[in-house]
């Protein structure tokens, strides 16, 4: 590893968890038993298990802009298999946050050429566009978040494996840190 931040942290990190727990990562290596699959936006301000403080482990974690659902993404739909048939997860998380770049450029219609195709997908989990000017940012991602709880519930994966997984949205406030629930 070339970078010398990255190297610094990561020994850090090792000795910290040695110091804390000797036996620490021959217990991690035994295998993985998370209890919660998380679909998180991939903003850097918004790490689940840093803003959770749960160890490693614990989070079966997809991440992307806007944390969305999308049928014919494979990518998503083999982590949400996995975590639902072999990791046995027993809750599913939305994973949004205040001042959501990637709501916002959908909210903005941002006609950047190479972000249009995701756009236009996550401009489908808003209201429509005649009513975009009723919301505020916030409402528009608290409304992005109910939108990927309805699409998980419709999802494949889930209506076959997962049909009795608790699906809960959060809004992590980048402003104070809270994890606000957010409910249909
Ligand atoms: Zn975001």
């Amino acid at each position: 590893m070339q970078d010398t931040e990255l190297r610094n942290k990561n020994k850090d990190f090792i000795r910290k968890m040695k110091e804390n727990d000797p036996t620490f990562f021959d217990e991690l290596k035994k295998g993985q038993n998370p209890d919660y699959f998380i679909l998180s936006c991939s903003d850097s301000r918004v790490s689940p298990s840093i803003i959770t403080q749960m160890p490693l482990g614990r989070m079966f974690v997809h991440r992307n802009i806007a944390n969305q659902v999308v049928n014919e993404d494979e990518s998503f739909s083999a982590s949400l298999y996995y975590a639902i048939k072999y990791l046995k997860v027993t809750k599913i998380i939305i994973n949004g946050h205040t001042d959501c770049g990637g709501v916002k450029a959908a909210s903005l219609m941002n006609d950047d050429n190479e972000l249009q195709d995701w756009i236009i997908q996550v401009r489908t989990s808003l209201p429509h566009k005649n009513r975009l000017s009723e919301f505020s940012l916030d409402e528009l991602t608290r409304y992005n978040i109910i939108k990927q709880i309805e699409r998980i519930k419709e999802h494949r994966i889930y209506k076959l494996y997962g049909a009795n997984i608790d699906v809960i949205g959060c809004l992590f406030h980048i402003e104070s840190g809270e994890l606000e629930i957010v409910n249909p």
